[in-house]
């Protein structure tokens, strides 16, 4: 790689500020960027950007795309970069920012250092520290390219091949109140419904690959009175959607049971929130990278993770995609740094995957 060029790029990506929400000063900057490098830009109409590039020393016409997010979390405003030695750090009072923006900073320069490549689209996303907003609502018609690499990771011979469903549970349970001393035969106590219902899950780690877990609840008003409303928050995990499926069943058809047997009503919203993927290691989008990772002297390791990223909503739009680490440490903290030997991997890494495709 080109360093002083990569640690430029990167340290100017970080000083504009772009927290959660807040990243169209960035968007705006990055739009600009990217004419000058001689591609063209284009938003959705949630705000995500979409970058494309013309093929380099290559007729081919099919896309790859690589993404990356555009926001940081707190405290991610007046970031002051300082390279020092191998690593860079912020001054200690805010993130360092390469969580994600090194991200995207190495795959500009793995693509600068490409001898050839084909088309490439840069998916800058918004929101996905708070929920992966951006691409849980990117406009994927705009999207040319089938497969893509989304570099979030940390540890750069990782790739991430899969991830969880996640299914959300809200659930409220209506009883009635009485005087809980002078006429408790009247009432019904949600308290106890929710109490009932919950002993019968099986929580935490359900089996090797599926997780369950009640995370809030909420009821009763007065210690005199029979609590009539409780409310219930809790989610389910599986690495097979089916199974996650059947777990959400199970967890709804206790309170229902439970609320019917004392004469309760419940009601009970369900959201799938992330679909399962799970890529084969036989599959295009891994095994280019996998080579390409070989060449720049990494040993890839496949892993799966039980939580989500853009990538888990880019797979269940169509788009096959993996994720890679951006060699960075301590990310969501003032302690955030990037290790440059590891950057330099990762970008030699993605340059080969680009040429491959090219
Ligand atoms: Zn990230």
């Amino acid at each position: 790689m080109n360093k002083e060029r990569f640690i430029k790029n990167f340290t100017d990506f970080v000083k504009i500020p772009s927290e959660s929400s807040n990243e169209e000063e960035f968007l705006k900057y990055f739009e600009g960027f990217v004419k000058n490098l001689g591609g063209t830009s284009e938003r959705d109409s949630y705000g995500n950007l979409i970058a494309r590039f013309p093929a380099k020393n290559s007729n081919k016409t099919e896309y790859i795309a690589f993404g990356a997010h555009a926001d940081t979390v707190k405290p991610g405003v007046g970031i002051k970069p300082i390279v020092k030695d191998d690593k860079i750090t912020s001054d200690g009072t805010t993130v360092l920012g390469s969580d994600d923006k090194a991200g995207l900073a190495e795959a500009i320069e793995a693509m600068m250092i490409a001898e050839k490549h084909p088309p490439i689209e840069i998916i800058v996303t918004k929101e996905e520290e708070i929920g992966s907003f951006g691409s849980s609502n990117l406009d994927y018609s705009l999207v040319k390219s089938k497969e893509a690499y989304v570099i979030d990771g940390e540890y750069v011979n990782e790739i991430i091949v899969g991830g969880p469903t996640l299914i959300t549970l809200d659930i409220e349970i209506t009883g009635k109140s009485a005087h809980a001393g002078m006429a408790p035969q009247e009432g019904i106590s949600s308290i106890q419904v929710a109490a009932n219902a919950i002993s019968r899950l099986k929580l935490g780690l359900y089996d090797e690959n599926s997780t369950a877990n009640i995370g809030i609840i909420k009821g009763g008003e007065i210690r005199n009175g029979i609590p009539e409303k409780t409310t219930v928050t809790g989610e389910c995990r599986s690495l097979d959607h089916e199974k996650a499926l059947k777990i959400c069943e199970e967890m709804k058809k206790a309170f229902t049971e439970e609320a019917e047997k004392l004469g309760a009503k419940v009601e009970i919203k369900d959201n799938v929130a992330l679909k399962a993927y799970n890529l084969p290691e036989t599959e295009k989008v891994i095994a280019t990278v996998k080579e390409g990772m070989k060449k720049a002297g990494l040993e890839a390791k496949m892993t799966i993770i039980k939580g989500g990223t853009d990538a888990t909503h880019f797979n269940a739009n169509g788009v096959k995609t993996a994720v890679l680490g951006v060699g960075n440490r301590k990310i969501h903290s003032v302690d955030e740094y990037l290790l440059l030997d590891s950057a330099e991997k990762i970008i030699n890494a993605m340059k080969h995957t680009m040429e491959a495709l090219a």
